[in-house]
């Protein structure tokens, strides 16, 4: 009895996160599932889509037990086969591109937030009829304004925090669980990948729907090089917008030429390269 009281209590929480009152769409059994939520489905696709391991390092070093030897049917001290490391190492590498997105959210709104207030409302576009297809499906939120991208957010980094738990020595003994929390990560980080990205088309007027939007040249041959070069490299807009609204404000845009290396391109700055290219790009006198 006490259990389905707080089974009760958990999913009022919830259903207040989620303005569950607002008569968008019914809300469907599992909003903001936790990890036990869609085992039974993973569970299931598990069957159709065996895992196939091929080990790339027959040891476990991950705590001060080991290193393990794993080969052969070896279990290490804390009872796991190599299966269930092989598996382990999947769920922290999908931990890690997670967390790296959505801590790249929780910065550009926590600055968005400060600039424009919790209220700011989410506008993509005439032509957008669904603003966030996976905050609705997984969370069960309609997100409305940037306040609402931050309930969402910080379902993300709770769940990252159980899952990174979960990594811990003795945690979790089962290839297969450690599969479904992959399958959980990986899909929270649509969430917090698709939360950075309304932040920013919402907060910096980044390109919406509209149709003449204007595009970024492409390459080193885009940039003007007579003029004062400032290179912004990386993926945080809080940095590079600061920089172009500064030559703005003091009329210096058409002097000065901004151009972003990777995720920094934006209007009216060139993007001179992939990621890969950086080196190429910024060159280093030899010491
Ligand atoms: S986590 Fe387990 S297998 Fe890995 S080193 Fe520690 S005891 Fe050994």
């Amino acid at each position: 009895m006490a259990e389905v009281k707080e089974i009760t209590r958990k999913l009022e929480e919830i259903h207040e996160k989620i303005k569950a009152e607002i008569p968008w769409e019914p809300v469907g059994p599992t909003p903001m599932p936790e990890m036990p939520d869609l085992r039974q489905w993973d569970m299931r696709l598990l069957k159709t889509y065996t895992p196939f391991y091929s080990p790339f390092c027959d040891l476990c070093c991950f705590c001060t037990y080991g290193k393990c030897d794993l080969t052969e049917g070896r279990r290490g001290a804390c009872g796991i086969d190599i299966a269930t490391q092989q598996a382990r190492f999947i769920l922290l590498a999908c931990l890690m591109g997670c967390s790296a997105h959505a801590a790249h959210g929780g910065h550009i709104l926590e600055f968005l937030i400060e600039r424009h207030g919790p209220d700011k409302k989410i506008d993509l576009g005439t032509f957008i009829e669904l603003e966030a297809p996976n905050i609705r499906t997984v969370v069960g939120l309609k997100p409305e304004t940037l306040g609402d991208l931050q309930i969402a957010l910080e379902y993300v980094f709770k769940e990252i925090a159980h899952l990174l738990d979960s990594c811990h020595t003795g945690q979790e003994g089962s290839s297969l669980d450690y599969e479904s929390k992959a399958l959980h990560a990986s899909m929270l980080d649509h969430v917090g990948m698709e939360i950075a990205d309304i932040a920013q088309i919402v907060g910096f007027d980044f390109p919406t729907s509209v149709a003449e939007t204007p595009l970024v040249d492409m390459g080193w041959g885009a940039i003007d090089k007579s003029k004062p070069v400032i290179l912004v490299s990386g993926h945080n807009p809080a940095t590079s917008t600061v920089v172009i609204d500064y030559l703005r404000e003091h009329n210096l845009e058409d002097q000065v030429e901004v151009c972003g290396l990777c995720c920094t391109a934006r209007w009216k700055s060139a993007a001179c390269a992939a990621l890969h290219w950086k080196q190429p790009v910024i060159r280093t006198k030899p010491k």
